[in-house]
């Protein structure tokens, strides 16, 4: 007999310019008369006027929190205590991969619905269940809460650093290794591997491939193709279950320069330049990593990372033990010092 598997996906995705002047008509939606908005500075500053005459339109009740962007325990429960004293079912987070992360933080604890409206395309957190969230030094990934709706306006994400669109790249061209880490640990360890997930998460690749000179452009046509592949990689996972299509051993080498490094580069930078890497270990075609990296202005080496190359040779060697039950090209054993010198050598990441 075959096992259940079950899917929570998002109700609806809204993409496009524009896109937030339809907010208050989903939130009615949905059957919602209130909303807790939660943002931060700078979103509020981008989108706050529409949002308010959104709502307003549509005699929605609403209030603003603004949160700091620290991913703390403290700022997850001051969203809670807002939803319990007004006895508010619906959060709105606006913002960037944090800010939606607090939310989603928030959501799982207090059981309400969940509208994602990403103001940056820099990770595919923005539409994913999973957060991402520091816990003593190291930074865990766990299931939280699928949005019930996305509202993804082409022209705000447009209007954000260009850095930010590029990193969301990055973390895009990633799945290419994700899937073949996911696919190898199928067929050692007998995982289970979902077909359908891995080929949605290769086709998102190709989309960034196939768009790369239009996305350097930073034109809104741009950032639309990059939105639409991270809101995809975020159904991926709910399709799969787990984050398996999606991250793989590139994401390893990315959480273990968080450790190490002080300063770490964005998320979707590190795991692109470690997707080159591991797709050099796979056999894959790397090259085609690095020059859709390059082309869409992504960081290819230890210089552009600003992180340097004895740095990136420690997160290597570290990198299989950041999560050991996720079976990766790396191995249970990871690299040595000597395999991986020679791969930030051979990869070209030495620069
Ligand atoms: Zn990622």
């Amino acid at each position: 007999m075959q096992s259940i598997h079950r899917m929570e996906l998002p109700r609806t995705v809204i993409i496009g310019q524009d896109a937030i002047r339809t907010l208050g008509k989903e939130v009615r939606g949905v059957g919602d008369r209130q909303a807790l908005v939660v943002t931060s500075e700078t979103p509020l500053k981008l989108a706050g006027s529409s949002i308010r005459e959104s709502l307003e339109e549509e005699g929605i009740k609403y209030e603003i929190l603004k949160v700091g962007k620290s991913q703390t325990m403290e700022n997850v429960q001051l969203i809670v205590d807002s939803l319990k004293s007004s006895d508010t079912k619906l959060v709105v987070a606006v913002g960037g991969g944090r800010v939606i992360d607090l939310a989603k933080m928030a959501v799982s604890k207090a059981g309400a619905r969940f509208f994602s409206v990403p103001t940056t395309a820099s990770h595919d957190g923005i539409c994913s269940p999973l957060v991402s969230f520091p816990s003593s030094n190291r930074r865990y990934s766990f299931y939280a809460a699928t949005p019930t709706e996305i509202v993804a306006d082409t022209k705000i994400i447009a209007s954000s650093p260009y850095r930010l669109t590029a990193s969301g790249c990055g973390d895009i061209m990633a799945k290419l290794t994700a899937v073949r880490d996911w696919r190898l640990s199928h067929l050692l360890r007998g995982e289970y591997y979902g077909e359908y997930a891995a080929t949605l998460a290769e086709t998102s690749v190709s989309r960034i491939v196939e768009n790369s000179e239009l996305i350097r452009t930073g034109s809104e046509a741009g950032v639309r193709v990059v939105v639409e592949a991270l809101i995809h990689c975020g159904i991926i996972i709910s399709v799969a279950g787990s984050s398996r299509p999606c991250s793989g051993s590139e994401h390893l080498f990315s959480h273990a320069l968080d450790v190490i490094c002080e300063k770490p580069a964005l998320h979707g930078e590190q795991v692109g330049v470690g997707t080159i890497m591991m797709a050099y270990l796979h056999g894959a075609d790397w090259k085609l990593v690095r020059n859709t990296l390059a082309k869409v202005g992504a960081p290819t080496n230890c210089r552009e990372l600003g992180i340097d190359k004895d740095t990136i040779v420690r997160a290597l060697v570290m990198a299989h033990t950041i999560r050991p039950d996720r079976y990766t090209i790396l191995g249970e054993k990871g690299l040595s010092v000597e395999a991986a010198k020679n791969l930030v050598a051979v990869s070209g990441v030495a620069g």
